[in-house]
């Protein structure tokens, strides 16, 4: 059999490789075919063709019935059209009928300007809306504190199942009902909050239309910066500075760090703080916690737990491992606990009288803020959590010209960072951070080598066996919850001899969080963001969250050493058994 075939598309010659789609030899000719169900990410070698919203139809071989191309594979010899009236007129009669059962929002909907259906309507000219039929009337899921559910406005492409499904295998969405009745929904038509979903937001990011989208939270946040009783103060996660600068157009993989910092000050903060130096002091107790295991060799693997989508799934679905995460808080409610403790007493105020709000690359966080256990006599530690697109919602609501600010540096004391806590932002990076510790804890040494290449990366399950202090750890990375489940599969079976494992709910880790611009399935993107988050970390002065020297201020002053009696009562936490239903 021969390994090309050859291929005419629009009269131009192509060879490509058996197998290959219409959609994709058609790329290789630069012709882009447009889809809105066809989901591809490549970084992770991923793809679902379901066909379903036929809006990629083609013309082929002067046939009359028009064929998807996203799932019509090439044959020898196939001559294809792209762009025939008997094309465009299908394709516009296709879109014609989504639209006729879609609200016409598009001015009060949070995907304007980001939304894939309302981009291709503008690309094919259509300038009314033809046909007025039956509208659909569902009500819409506001039940929770991270992702509204408006399945009125869903074109049923099916991408938030496969993303809910497949990629994370949480089992959440399902398609339910047929025709005009068909939509997307929950067992027994829940309200996600009653359901076992994590709220990573991996299905929002997946939604083309604005079905799926963030509980938008930025009035709060304006609210809160014209109460001239309280006092606010933020802090942005790592992974939020290496994708910011996209809705300003920089170029993706463009740090704006310094910008952001300048941006919030100008939003109204009265400090700026970085969820890095959490990260930091996040190190410093899951490193102890570390440690302590190994020398007891007692409850291994240990799972580091940052990611509040992870703990959930955990919490959910795997109730038998809960003694094995690290009890250690995720750095956004570490900081939360440490503003409204530490730094209130510092500047002699009121916890009440404290807002703290988070930026964060993650829809997850937004719940996260809102557990129970994360709020001490009533006061919660983090109040308001906003995502990396709410925040240049904000930025741009304001009239800030981002692309013209000048650098600014966080504030203290809870603004200093290390390049260790950078990396939390992609997938790996919390483990390197903690080996980077580990190591010269252990040795009792100042070690120069602080890259642990073999963790880095994006995609799959990734192994090490790392050398510190004379042992041979064995450490696993992963990001995505299919690939967390086979991993914790192991460990159910004892198979897995690992030391510690990192997991981040979102594959890729934060840099694809679901709360960060859209990338609508360019994953070139999240690779260029993680070469930000390298950049900064190489370019820092001080890259071990342990010679942080305001993290020592910190243990001096207030909580003593890593793992006291009163860094377990702030910065520690429980985990709970959860209907998995
Ligand atoms: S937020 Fe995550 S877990 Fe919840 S429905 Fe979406 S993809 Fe599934
Ligand atoms: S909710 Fe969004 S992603 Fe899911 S089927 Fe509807 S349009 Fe597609
Ligand atoms: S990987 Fe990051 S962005 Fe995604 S759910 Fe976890 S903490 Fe949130």
């Amino acid at each position: 059999m021969s390994n090309t075939v050859n291929v005419t598309i629009n009269n131009m010659p192509v060879k490509v490789a058996p197998g290959t789609t219409i959609l994709e030899a058609a790329s290789k000719l630069e012709i882009r075919i447009p889809t809105l169900c066809h989901f591809k990410l490549d970084t992770f070698d991923f793809e679902h063709r379901t066909g379903s919203c036929r809006i990629c139809v083609v013309e082929v071989d002067g046939k009359q019935n028009l064929a998807p191309a996203c799932c019509t594979p090439v044959h020898e010899g196939m001559n294809v059209k792209t762009n025939t009236i008997r094309v465009i007129n299908a394709r516009r009669t296709i879109l014609d009928l989504i639209l006729s059962d879609h609200p016409k929002e598009c001015l009060t909907c949070e995907q304007n300007g980001s939304c894939q259906l309302q981009d291709l309507a503008a690309e094919m000219g259509l300038n009314k809306i033809r046909y007025a039929g039956k509208t659909s009337t569902y009500k819409i899921d506001l039940a929770n504190e991270a992702i509204v559910r408006d399945m009125n406005k869903c074109i049923m492409c099916r991408k938030c199942e496969v993303a809910c499904n497949e990629i994370q295998t949480v089992g959440v969405l399902s398609g339910v009902n047929r025709g005009f009745n068909a939509t997307v929904g929950t067992v027994s038509n829940r309200p996600l909050s009653d359901t076992k979903c994590v709220f990573c937001g991996q299905c929002v990011a997946a939604c083309p239309v604005g079905a799926l989208s963030a509980m938008n939270r930025s009035y709060d946040v304006w609210v809160a910066l014209n109460n001239p009783k309280k006092k606010v103060v933020v802090q942005t996660a790592p992974a939020v500075r290496a994708a910011l600068g996209e809705e300003f157009d920089f170029e993706p993989g463009t740090s704006v760090t310094g910008k952001m910092a300048h941006a919030l000050r100008l939003l109204g903060f009265d400090a700026v703080f970085d969820t890095d130096f959490a990260a930091d002091l996040t190190i410093m107790e899951e490193t102890t916690e570390l440690i302590e295991r190994v020398k007891a060799n007692k409850n291994l693997p240990l799972l580091t737990s940052c990611c509040p989508g992870w703990v959930k799934f955990f919490e959910h679905q795997f109730p038998d491992l809960l003694h094995i995460p690290s009890s250690a808080k995720s750095p956004q409610q570490m900081f939360g606990a440490m503003a409204k403790t530490y730094y209130a007493k510092k500047i002699g105020i009121d916890p009440s009288d404290l807002i703290v709000v988070s930026v964060m690359p993650c829809l997850a966080k937004k719940y996260e803020a809102s557990r129970e256990e994360f709020s001490r006599e009533g006061v919660r530690d983090v109040d308001i959590v906003i995502s990396t697109r709410e925040l240049a919602g904000m930025i741009k609501e304001a009239g800030i010209l981002f692309k013209n600010l000048e650098d600014q540096d966080f504030d203290n004391p809870l603004g200093e960072s290390t390049g260790a806590s950078v990396i939390f932002g992609s997938s790996g990076g919390v483990l390197e951070a903690a080996l980077r510790t580990a190591a010269d804890w252990l040795t009792g040494e100042d070690l120069e080598a602080v890259d642990y290449e073999p963790v880095r990366g994006l995609s799959g399950i990734r192994e090490a066996t790392v050398k510190v202090a004379g042992m041979d750890l064995k450490v696993a990375v992963t990001s995505g919850l299919g690939n967390a489940r086979k991993l914790l599969e192991k460990i159910q079976k004892g198979e897995a001899d690992y030391t510690a494992i990192e997991i981040m709910a979102c594959p890729g880790g934060c840099l694809n969080g679901g709360g960060q611009p859209f990338i609508h399935g360019d994953t070139s993107i999240l690779d260029k963001r993680r070469d930000a988050i390298y950049a900064e970390d190489k370019g820092k002065p001080i890259r071990k969250s342990h010679k942080n020297p305001d993290i020592i201020k910190l243990y001096d002053e207030f909580l003593k050493e890593p793992g006291s009696e009163l860094a377990h009562k702030l910065l520690h936490t429980k985990y709970i058994t959860r209907d998995n239903t």
